[in-house]
């Protein structure tokens, strides 16, 4: 009984006899929202149309994910293009030009690097649909110690920022967890690789860990440019990038989907604390190993 008009092309359209569907812009209770409108034509016993039955299906979310596809399908086009560019260009280089033994080194650093950075983009799609589909990855779970998977991921980022200090605030030392330390290791990456991203002036992340109950709990806090409110309510969703990120840092907007979708596998829950303009917090629970 709500009020509800229809789009101009479909009116015509409704005037047709047979059964039809069509995506239109419908307005409801003074709102627009995109839906499936079927149409059946209603007849009594001889064939005589009565009418039309109209049902609505609401698809705006459907089009918001189809449109973030799009989106996604050029960034990640363009994802992939640069590094490539850069592989080509310096192995062109690398194999016409005669460098001195430093030179050719650093070009191959290069490459190296960009490599990697596209092997990261083609792992993030595989791992998506892999988890999306339910087959293909499982949770290989062994009692591992919390504190040196953590080290470990982080090392590098120590090796190779300057404007960045990581700072360990541990509890318990070590910390005995029930998990798959690969997967798990892939999630802090993903979020010390945010933190360090989404901080372009530099500053300190910091990675806590402590005992909630049966659970271990790690934060990832950071000092970078930080979510609002309504971009933090969308940024475990698959492909959603915040405006400003695409401004400072490539990504495909499907690493937070990932651990996200690895923290449940294990049980556990992920959600993100900030403020616009201070920081960010990211927490994530494991099990404890059990006594
Ligand atoms: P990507 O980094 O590839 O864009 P993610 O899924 O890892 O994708 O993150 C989704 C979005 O969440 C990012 O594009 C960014 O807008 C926001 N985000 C994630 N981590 C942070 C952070 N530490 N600080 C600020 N914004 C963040």
């Amino acid at each position: 009984r709500k009020s509800c008009s229809l789009s101009p092309p479909f009116c015509s359209f409704a005037r047709l006899r047979a059964s039809a569907t069509l995506s239109a812009a419908v307005v409801l209770d003074g709102t627009i929202f995109d839906a499936a409108v079927t149409i059946n034509p209603l007849r009594d016993s001889i064939g005589q149309l009565l009418g039309h039955v109209v049902s609505l299906r609401d698809i705006s979310g459907y089009k918001e994910l189809q449109q973030m596809k799009d989106t996604f399908l050029s960034t990640a086009a363009h994802e992939l293009r640069t590094p490539l560019t850069a592989v080509q260009g310096f192995s062109e280089i690398l194999l016409t030009r005669k460098l001195k033994e430093d030179r050719k080194t650093t070009y191959l650093k290069m490459i190296n690097e960009q490599a990697v950075h596209v092997a990261k983009i083609i792992n993030e799609l595989l791992d998506i649909s892999r988890l999306e589909s339910g087959q293909g990855m499982t949770i290989n779970a062994e009692i591992f110690d919390l504190c040196q998977t953590i080290r470990e991921v982080v090392h590098p980022f120590i090796e190779t920022s300057t404007i960045h200090e990581y700072l360990f605030e541990f509890q318990t030392d070590p910390l005995m967890v029930h998990g798959d330390p690969f997967r798990l290791g892939q999630v802090i990456n993903n979020l010390v690789s945010n933190a360090t991203k989404y901080s372009p002036d530099g500053g300190t992340v910091t990675i806590r860990l402590a005992t909630v109950g049966d659970y271990a709990e790690v934060t990832i806090q950071d000092e970078g440019f930080g979510i609002s409110p309504i971009e933090q309510q969308h940024i475990f969703e698959k492909f959603y990038r915040a405006d400003a990120a695409e401004s400072v840092a490539g990504g495909t907007g499907l690493g937070l989907t990932i651990a996200r979708l690895i923290i449940e596998m294990h049980e556990g829950k992920i959600w993100a604390d900030s403020r616009k303009g201070q920081g960010s917090r990211f927490i994530f629970t494991v099990p404890l190993a059990k006594p």
